[in-house]
């Protein structure tokens, strides 16, 4: 079986698990889901699965490359010792791969969706970044060249994201000896905070050993409640600009750095340091944890209601779009993963409260149709068919939730 089944099975569990940490959170008057971050969290989830849906990177090419001609068959035969040993092996690998994506800025660009998110629960777990495929596969090469079996490594690697869905969340307390040994709720919640205390630690995927080993492990206090996010906060639920941020931050600071050093050096630096002409010119507010505030855009009641419609029908459409890839051709797949992240992008802005975006979304309707009827896309594709009843019903919902001089910018 390989990764991609794996995370296949386990989405609906995924699912199921947040409906009942939300509903577990109202019940003992602790909810830690707001609609708009549970909907940038699983956006960015959804388009997070299309570089590998698309086969894109040259990560497989490699790892072919790796296991058939630097193998040096290091591996035990006995099936058991191999499996426990890769398990270990992707683990340490993982550990590191993920210190130094905190560390380095090119690196830290594809890893930051992972911590943008201001509320700790299991939908942050869906929040994976879209550009892992670009360097994440070089720190792997290693275990093909020590002769890990190529299904043995996909299935570890599986089984080592599985594990990381459920630390992410508020409701689990310490966890006794546990905590020694593995990532838990409690060590995790401080990975993904911003206060001073705790940054900068505890990278560990499945083994929260290996940053007692390497020197890197912080325990959560009780006395000091992590504050979630980044120290720059991202102030968006736009997936796509989620993934961008830090790669459009790099190209401008290098457009604007007077001194040619500082223009490398703006790739590889440590992630807090910025060329000072560049941060005059641009400077990025560092969040205060004395007043810190949540980014929560104020929006009304049928804004909310048509959002948390989007969020729900946009599901649908990409599980539907997931589990019927064998049905789809290349172009096709290309063609339906754009409307998902174009409508994503569009229902974001509903969520800003951004001014028009009730008109873009009505024009995103508007558009799904045309392609519907002209056969851009295959009218006979379950997909297609749920796209062109979403958009019919929005432009009703539309009709009936947003004022007319709202929809069209009209004065009042
Ligand atoms: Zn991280
Ligand atoms: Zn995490």
């Amino acid at each position: 079986m390989d990764t991609s089944s794996l995370i296949a099975l386990a989405i609906p569990v995924f699912f199921l698990l947040i409906l009942c940490e939300y509903l577990f959170g109202l019940f003992t008057g602790n909810n830690t889901y707001r609609l708009n971050d549970t909907f940038a969290s699983v956006s960015l989830g959804m388009i997070s699965r299309f570089p590998p849906m698309l086969n894109l990177g040259f990560q497989g090419a490699i790892f072919a490359y790796a296991a058939s001609h630097l193998n040096l068959t290091l591996m035990p035969t006995e099936s058991w010792v191999t499996w426990t040993i890769a398990f270990v092996l992707y683990d340490l690998t993982y550990y590191w791969m993920h210190r130094l994506h905190h560390k380095i800025k090119v690196l830290w660009a594809t890893h930051v969706v992972h911590h943008q998110g201001e509320e700790f629960n299991l939908s942050t777990a869906l929040r994976q970044t879209s550009s892992g495929f670009l360097w994440k596969w070089i720190f792997f090469i290693p275990m093909f060249v020590l002769g890990v079996p190529a299904e043995v490594f996909v299935t570890v690697g599986a089984l080592n994201l599985l594990y990381q869905f459920w630390v992410h969340t508020e409701h689990v307390p310490k966890l006794g000896i546990f905590e020694t040994v593995f990532v838990t709720p409690s060590n995790h919640r401080v990975h993904h905070a911003q206060n001073k205390e705790y940054i900068d630690a505890n990278y560990g995927g499945v083994f929260i050993l290996w940053d007692r080993i390497f020197g890197t492990f912080i325990e959560e206090k009780a006395d000091l409640s992590p504050v979630y996010g980044t120290v720059k906060p991202l102030h968006s639920w736009n997936p796509v600009w989620a993934n961008i941020e830090i790669f459009h931050q790099m190209i401008r600071d290098t457009i604007y750095a007077k001194s040619a050093k500082d223009k490398v050096r703006v790739w590889f630096s440590d992630t807090s340091w910025r060329p000072a002409d560049a941060e005059k010119r641009f400077p990025k507010k560092i969040n205060n944890l004395d007043d810190f505030k949540k980014y929560n855009p104020v929006i009304s009641k049928n804004v909310k209601v048509y959002g948390f419609v989007q969020f729900f029908i946009l599901n649908v459409i990409a599980l539907v779009m997931f589990f019927t890839l064998d049905r789809q051709g290349y172009g096709e797949t290309v063609l339906l993963g754009t409307i998902l992240v174009v409508s994503l992008t569009s229902v974001s802005m509903v969520f800003e409260n951004v001014q028009g975006s009730s008109l873009i979304e009505l024009v995103r309707a508007g558009l799904l149709l045309v392609i519907f009827f002209t056969g851009l896309i295959d009218s006979s594709l379950l997909v297609s068919q749920i796209l062109v009843v979403s958009a019919l019903m929005n432009i009703i919902l539309i009709s009936i939730l947003f004022p007319v001089r709202k929809i069209f910018l009209l004065a009042k």
